[in-house]
């Protein structure tokens, strides 16, 4: 049984559309001092000293880890592995497939039909918390949201230094 309620869920979509506009902003005409401002914000708040990349989520980034990796890394520290691999694939994912699951966070008849939508809410197994939420056709494979190109990113778009990587 998933701990999240209908409001936390609805909040992270909504808050992912937000998302969706800090992207957009961020691939939009070079302003490298907000984008620095933004990541220094963030570095202040996270409890980690990596160096963050790319913010991909409320509580998820790419970040330079000790080893100078490049990984998908949760607030609390915890890593799910190569910023290329999709993250989801190592992250607890919780379905809801029934209609029972489905009336948890969705008013009964307002809910989609399990047949053609599921909701799948994907969890960091070390803290807890809820990083994304899909709403696909049930047969539809785990969503790799996107694989951004860093180096093109700090190069062209925010005209910063790209971070040092450890090679594979
Ligand atoms: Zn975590």
């Amino acid at each position: 049984m998933s701990k999240y309620t209908k409001k936390q869920v609805s909040e992270l979509v909504d808050c992912r559309a937000d998302w969706d506009t800090v992207h957009r902003m961020l691939s939009m005409p070079k302003d490298p001092e907000r984008f620095q401002m933004y990541v220094e914000v963030l570095q202040e708040k996270v409890p980690f000293k990596d160096k963050i990349i790319l913010p991909l989520g409320p509580h998820l980034y790419i970040v330079q880890n000790a080893a100078k990796k490049w990984v998908t890394k949760c607030d609390c520290g915890h890593e799910f592995g190569d910023y290329r691999e999709n993250w989801k694939l190592n992250a607890l994912v919780y379905v809801r497939d029934t209609v029972e699951k489905m009336v948890e966070v969705y008013p009964q008849l307002m809910a989609p039909d399990p047949a053609w939508q599921v909701y799948r809410e994907y969890v960091c197994p070390e803290c807890g918390i809820l990083h994304d939420v899909e709403a696909p056709t049930p047969w539809y494979p785990v969503v790799h949201d996107f694989e951004p190109d860093i180096e093109a990113f700090y190069s062209e778009w925010v005209n910063l230094p790209i971070p040092e990587r450890a090679g594979d």
